[in-house]
């Protein structure tokens, strides 16, 4: 039986990173994973690299780029009269993207001395792996110390089940051949919104059908009213307070049966995406008698630093509590590799920044105003529009702001919330700033290139203490 320091179960952001910081780190480390890329052969990766962050990204910039042709470049006194899109292209480029990034960790692996294993990987009693590979074949490792990084699956409604065709999850919005005539969207959150605004840029009418009354909850709510004014301008349609009822193929339409707000509606669509969120992937990961448990949504259960309870046994990333966000798992997998070598690891969940690469971007990091009235934390707020901003002006990037809050009493910065052009950029200072407990005064102390985008953070926390230089305090 061969036997390594540390085996990764699952080669996602949390699990592909763990392994090569625990081989960086001296350890003898194996990597398993069972994700096949479009070309049947393995790719390392998992969700994010191979049919998520990565392949979503090259649409977004693609059909950004579409878009800005009809509607931004007139502007500037550009003009692209009966622009086309050839979809097949653009998804060919994705392709390549992603084949490059996959085939990337491969190489890191071999660079690193990390053992890929191809196949299924399952926990059984005293650290003991089983791999199932692609044709049946068993082999069992053993090991030191096991980290847990099987990520997480599409949520399945039971009325409106994926066929890969006309009823899709993330992975099928990516890969359509040709831009569908209509498409509903169940579900307004990051995929929704991502893949949503990927399809309208490039002609799709889409609708959007979210169950809950208020859109975005999770962000801010100046945030998500800004946000909902920019989308509702580039036409993409979101009906909140809606639940779907039905999804009905027939042919090659779907109809859809939702309740909404004034009553009981059908929509006709061509394809459906269902983006209602993602669950643990444990299913068949943990052997009777490993000791190892899950809580009621299927995640391992984990303290602080990712220990699963039992010796030598770790989990990271989507498959415990947490946000399920590519980052927050690989700064979990780091951690987890660092203690087993024998280092301090340490993760700040408050710290952890939200990107949503819409158009503007969505960017938050820390508590919104909500949550600080919800836990009684006494706050004062400062924010800046991008449209007082010389660089977004310039850019034609005008809409959105920034927002900070900070502690009435300590001006302890509690959270920054962005809306606007590359805020997913300009978040990181906002996390710098709070990882190491700045105070808004610090932000607005700090030079900032002239001109750039960042000018609206530093204006913003100049902001709370009413010193705004360029628009009324
Ligand atoms: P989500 O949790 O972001 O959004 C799901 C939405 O569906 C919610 O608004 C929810 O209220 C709604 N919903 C649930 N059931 C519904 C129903 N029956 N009918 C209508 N609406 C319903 O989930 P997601 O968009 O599927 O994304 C999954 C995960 O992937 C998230 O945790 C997200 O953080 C992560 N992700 C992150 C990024 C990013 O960081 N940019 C991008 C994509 C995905």
């Amino acid at each position: 039986m061969d036997n390594f320091d540390v085996i990764v179960i699952g080669a996602g952001p949390a699990g592909y990173v763990a392994a090569i910081r625990a081989a960086q780190l001296g350890l003898k480390t194996a990597c398993i994973d069972d994700f096949k890329g479009k070309d049947g052969k393995a790719a390392l990766g998992g969700t994010c690299l191979n049919v998520g962050c990565i392949p979503s990204k090259a649409l977004l910039d693609s059909s950004k780029q579409f878009w800005n042709l009809s509607h931004s470049f007139e502007a500037h006194g550009i003009s692209a009269k009966d622009a086309k899109i050839d979809v097949g292209t653009m998804v060919g480029r994705k392709d390549k993207i992603v084949k490059q990034f996959t085939g990337g960790i491969a190489m890191l692996f071999k660079q690193n001395k990390v053992t890929p294993f191809f196949g299924k990987g399952r926990l059984l009693k005293d650290r003991q792996v089983e791999v199932t590979a692609a044709d049946g074949s068993k082999q069992t490792l053993a090991a030191t110390n096991v980290i847990i990084a099987t990520g997480s699956v599409p949520i399945e409604l039971p009325f409106a089940k994926f066929d890969g065709k006309n009823i899709v999850d993330n992975a099928g919005a990516l890969d359509f051949s040709e831009t569908p005539k209509r498409l509903g969207v169940i579900g307004a959150g990051v995929i929704g919104l991502e893949l949503g605004s990927v399809w309208k840029r490039l002609g799709s009418d889409v609708t959007i059908i979210e169950a809950l009354p208020d859109f975005l909850g999770v962000a801010d709510a100046d945030v998500a009213k800004t946000a909902a004014r920019e989308f509702a301008k580039q036409g993409l349609k979101i009906e909140l307070g809606a639940k779907l009822s039905k999804a009905e193929v027939k042919g090659n339409e779907v109809n859809l049966t939702y309740s909404a707000k004034d009553g009981e509606k059908q929509l006709v669509v061509d394809k459906l995406l269902v983006a209602v969120g993602r669950r643990a992937y444990t299913d068949g990961v943990l052997a009777d008698g490993t000791g190892v448990k899950t809580d009621e949504r299927g995640r391992v259960i984990v303290d602080e630093h990712c220990w699963a309870g039992v010796e030598g046994v770790w989990a990271v990333g989507d498959c415990v509590r947490g946000p399920m966000l590519a980052h927050k798992g690989s700064e979990e997998g780091v951690m987890v590799a660092e203690i087993i070598a024998g280092k301090a690891g340490h993760v700040n969940l408050d710290t952890v920044p939200w990107v949503i690469y819409t158009e503007p971007e969505i960017a938050w990091v820390g508590k919104t105003e909500a949550q600080c009235k919800a836990e009684n934390i006494p706050y004062k707020t400062g924010s800046f529009p991008f449209a007082a901003i010389g660089r977004a002006v310039a850019m034609n990037e005008p809409a959105g702001f920034v927002k900070v809050i900070a502690h009435a009493e300590t001006d302890r910065i509690l959270g920054v919330h962005l809306v606007g052009a590359c805020v997913s950029e300009l978040v990181a200072e906002c996390v710098v700033a709070m990882e190491f407990k700045g105070s808004s005064e610090d932000l607005a102390r700090i030079v900032h290139a002239h001109p750039t985008l960042s000018e609206a953070v530093h204006e913003a926390a100049l902001s709370v203490d009413k010193r705004a230089i360029h628009k009324a305090n």
